[in-house]
């Protein structure tokens, strides 16, 4: 029974989290040789969902342990077992050091994170490298302090500064760490600027006040991509039309030829890509660099807290998450891209074969049922909810086949879609056949 549960934590660790609280909360889940249901349990939608790989392979493993396992299809059932589930208060943060690890604590770093985090029910995206650490992070509120202190005690990132955004939700599905070579790509060769060399961390009120009360116009620049600023932004600044980090620091390179000798103000969402971007910028002859400490995000909270301040930053702030933003203020700054209406929500198309991330406003939601309007996801979703019988779902639709676009079509709707539902580019035309037929044998 112990080496069951044992296998079973380790198993479940893998699986996404709704799932696993579903089980876990099932009765006898943990017991052999009991049956057990298990489903795919959405609060938002309780509903019955085809059985995909997730469920195949989840049966196979538990029967190979002597389990016995069935299918809950009955919705009522479902909705009754998700009503069981404990609500958690949960507070969405993010947090980044450049504390520098060696390299040989990195695996076993990364299997402490996904233990001890596992065990708080922390779910989020953690990047572990040699030059350091990038978490955003959804926690139940009662873990708040046991995570301060394995950050200050296990991983030795004393005074580490929780970066809090104003929305506060279950912002990620489940828990990812990943090892990477850096925790901002940065494209540049290894040695070539130094990151100790920092910028200088402005407050938000000291951010606020330095932008209110310059005389001449400043020069301030967005570390951001192209999509996360066309949504929000600082007024005045310069926009990098970007994918990447890397590419952003080309470009701000170019921007900033021959003007080393002048201030520089740069942001970004919570403060990490301007850490760097800042070194980068010292360690090659600028004088005067200052960043926006704990970026738009911690800029948002003192907006926040002062409604009597006029923020400078109009519009959203991209997130990394399911949010996929949180306001800031009211301002719309962005248009729907298939209709031109004004709207600042991003969404990703509901093929997930696509996934193409696009701003949709609700009414084009409805016609195009959370697709990109491009004919492959139009005929696929439609196609996918006949078989299904889901005809007024907008969840996902997961047919099993790699991204279709680039990361840098991913993210520009222009390049891909034609205002109005046109053909998408580089989709075979007899793709949506080969999924279905892919997943002929899904049963609902
Ligand atoms: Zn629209
Ligand atoms: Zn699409």
């Amino acid at each position: 029974m112990q080496r069951f549960q044992i296998l079973f934590r380790a198993f479940v660790r893998y699986f996404p989290r709704n799932f696993v609280s579903a089980t876990l909360h099932s009765q006898g889940a943990i017991t052999l040789n009991k049956p057990f249901l298990f489903s795919k349990i959405s609060r938002r939608q309780p509903e019955t969902r085809p059985v995909g790989i997730g469920y195949i392979s989840t049966e196979i493993f538990l029967t190979s342990l002597g389990c016995r396992c069935q299918y809950s299809t009955n919705a009522n059932e479902q909705n009754t077992q998700s009503k069981n589930i404990p609500t958690v208060d949960w507070k969405t943060l993010s947090f980044y050091s450049f504390h520098a690890f060696p390299n040989s604590f990195l695996h076993k770093t990364r299997e402490l994170l996904l233990l001890k985090f596992g065990e708080m029910g922390i779910v989020g995206r953690i990047y572990i490298a040699t030059e350091g650490i990038n978490a955003q992070l959804s926690c139940p509120v009662e873990q708040l302090d046991e995570l301060r202190k394995f950050c200050d005690q296990e991983l030795k990132l004393e005074n580490l500064e929780f970066n809090f955004s104003t929305i506060h939700v279950k912002a990620f599905r489940k828990l990812n760490v990943k090892i990477r070579n850096q925790i901002v790509s940065d494209g540049l060769e290894k040695g070539s600027y130094d990151l100790s060399n920092q910028p200088k961390h402005l407050s938000p009120e000291e951010w606020h006040t330095a932008l209110s009360n310059a005389k001449t116009p400043i020069i301030l620049i967005d570390m951001r991509n192209h999509y996360e600023s066309e949504i929000g932004y600082f007024e005045n600044s310069i926009r990098q039309d970007v994918d990447t980090f890397r590419d952003s620091i080309i470009s701000m390179n170019k921007i900033l030829e021959g003007k080393q000798n002048e201030d520089i103000y740069m942001y970004c969402t919570g403060g990490i890509r301007c850490s760097k971007a800042g070194a980068i910028l010292l360690s090659n002859g600028f004088k005067s660099v200052y960043v926006l400490k704990g970026g738009i995000t911690a800029y948002g909270r003192y907006i926040t807290l002062n409604p009597s301040v006029t923020s400078l930053y109009k519009g959203r702030n991209f997130t990394f998450d399911k949010r996929l933003g949180e306001p800031i203020t009211n301002d719309i700054v962005s248009q729907c891209h298939t209709c031109g209406e004004p709207c600042d929500t991003h969404t990703n198309c509901r093929n997930k074969t696509c996934n193409l991330l696009f701003i949709q406003c609700q009414e084009c939601r409805k016609r195009l049922s959370r697709t990109c309007g491009s004919e492959f996801c139009l005929r696929l979703v439609k196609a996918w909810d006949e078989k299904f019988g889901r005809p007024s779902g907008f969840d996902d639709v997961k047919p099993g086949y790699q991204c279709v676009y680039d990361h840098v079509h991913r993210t520009r709707p222009k390049l891909v879609i034609e205002r109005l539902g046109g053909a998408s580019a580089n989709v075979p035309s007899d793709l949506v056949e080969m999924l279905l037929e892919k997943n002929s044998n899904i049963k609902n």
